[in-house]
C-alpha cells in the first residue's frame, strides 16, 4: 500500500472475492471489439494482444520511501524482491517484461505511470504489501482500476479476480477479496491495472511468512499465473 507511515488504518473489505477467473470472464467484454463509452459514443477498440504481450511490474516504494515498516522489516524490499521473482516467471512463459525499479531507488508515481503508458503495454501490475493497526488483520486483497472507461474497469476486474484466484491457489492465504481502488499508479494508466497487496507486514504470522524468500516466490507465481490466465482464458 502507498503509505510511508509504520502503520495505516486498514480499510474493510468491500467486495469479497467469490468469482473465479473464468466466471469473470463470462461477463468480460471482448477486449477488441469496439465498446460504448461512458457518454454514449464509441470508444477505439484496443488492439488485439500481441503473440508476447508487454506486463508492467511495478515494485510498490524503493529509495527513501519504505513502505510498511516493521522494526527494520521494510516493504519496499519485499516488493522489489517479488517482482524480480514475477517477472522471471512471465518470460519464462513467453512474455515481455518492463520493470518501473530494479533497484533500491525512489521513483515517483508519475514516472511509474509514463513508463506504463509511453510503452503501451498490455497490462500493469503493481506489487505491494499491507499494514494495519489491527495486527490480526491478515490475507491477500486485490484492486482493480475502476475506471470510467468502462472496457479498462471491466479488464482490470477480470485481471484482479484472475491474479487473485491464483495467489490464494499458491499461498493459502486468507482472501481479502479485490476491490475497485484509486490509487495514483491504476488510476492514471492507460491499460487494464491492478495493485496487489500480498500479505500484511503488521500480522506477525505473515510477516514471518513475508521473510521467506519462497513463500514471495508463491506470491510471484501466483501473480505470473493470474497474468497468464488473464491472456488465455
Ligand atoms: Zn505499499
Amino acid at each position: 500500500m502507498a503509505f510511508r507511515v509504520h502503520f495505516v488504518l486498514l480499510v474493510c473489505a468491500t467486495v469479497l472475492f467469490h468469482t473465479s477467473c473464468s466466471a469473470a470472464r463470462r461477463n468480460h467484454v471482448a477486449h477488441t471489439q469496439s465498446i460504448p463509452s461512458s457518454e454514449g459514443g464509441v470508444t477505439a477498440a484496443p488492439a488485439p494482444y500481441p503473440a508476447k504481450p508487454l506486463v508492467i511490474i511495478d515494485a510498490g516504494h524503493g529509495g527513501t520511501d519504505e513502505g510498511a515498516r516493521v522494526h527494520t522489516f521494510m516493504e519496499k524490499r519485499i516488493t522489489l524482491t517479488t517482482a524480480i521473482m514475477t517477472k522471471k516467471l512471465l518470460e519464462e512463459r513467453g512474455y515481455k517484461v518492463i520493470m518501473t525499479r530494479t533497484r533500491d531507488t525512489y521513483i515517483s508515481l508519475p514516472r511509474r505511470v509514463s513508463i506504463a503508458n509511453k510503452t503501451k503495454a498490455a497490462l500493469f501490475v503493481s506489487i505491494h504489501f499491507n499494514a494495519s493497526h489491527y495486527q490480526n488483520a491478515k490475507g491477500v486483497e486485490v484492486y482493480f482500476c475502476d475506471s470510467s472507461e468502462r472496457w479498462r474497469a471491466s479488464a482490470s476486474r477480470r485481471l484482479a479476480n484472475c491474479i487473485l484466484y491464483q495467489l490464494i491457489d499458491q499461498t493459502e492465504a486468507s482472501s481479502r477479496g479485490i476491490k475497485g481502488g484509486n490509487f495514483h499508479v491504476i488510476r492514471e494508466t492507460e491499460m487494464p491495472a491492478v495493485l496487489v497487496e500480498g500479505g500484511f507486514v503488521t500480522n506477525s504470522e505473515e510477516r514471518a511468512l513475508l521473510s521467506d524468500k519462497e513463500y514471495l516466490r508463491k506470491i510471484a507465481q501466483g501473480i505470473a499465473l493470474g497474468v497468464d490466465k488473464y491472456f488465455k482464458s
